[in-house]
């Protein structure tokens, strides 16, 4: 048993799908809706998971520094040192950047590097490209 906690986070990225069969192959952007879910085996002392706010200063924080505002491409992206060179901003990042490879990232990467020492695991996000698509990931599970 285990108890979750979900925190939601907004930011703007600009991204492309590189070999997608259609539209999403274009630049284009989303106002990405992150559902970011910590597990904890016990609560603390006062009932909680983790206080809310250590997830925003960590974790929200992570997307606000790193992704936000910024255009991600596949770091073999063939657009990718062109754009770069234009923009020294752009974000290779280390997967063809869909919800569902986004959403993994940051449950195997960023959530493991933000939470440390806190005794605390982001198991779980939901990444919402619009109103009508969203992606998951969840980590597996310890005791698996
Ligand atoms: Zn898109």
């Amino acid at each position: 048993m285990a108890y979750r906690i979900t925190r939601r986070h907004e930011i703007h990225c600009g991204h492309r799908v590189t070999g997608h069969e259609s539209k999403c192959a274009h630049l284009h952007g989303h106002a990405y809706v992150f559902d970011l879910t910590c597990e904890a085996a016990e609560l603390d002392p006062l009932g909680r998971v983790i206080d809310f706010a250590v997830i925003k200063e960590r974790v929200c924080r992570w997307l606000e520094d790193v992704w936000d505002h910024r255009m991600l491409l596949w770091q073999h992206d063939p657009m990718l040192p062109g754009l770069r060179a234009l923009d020294p901003s752009v974000v290779a990042v280390p997967f063809n950047p869909t919800a569902e490879n986004i959403a993994r990232f940051v449950v195997d990467v960023v959530g493991p590097q933000t939470l440390e020492g806190t005794g605390v695991r982001l198991v779980a996000v939901s990444v919402q490209e619009t109103s009508k698509c969203s992606a998951q990931y969840e980590a597996p599970r310890h005791d698996a």
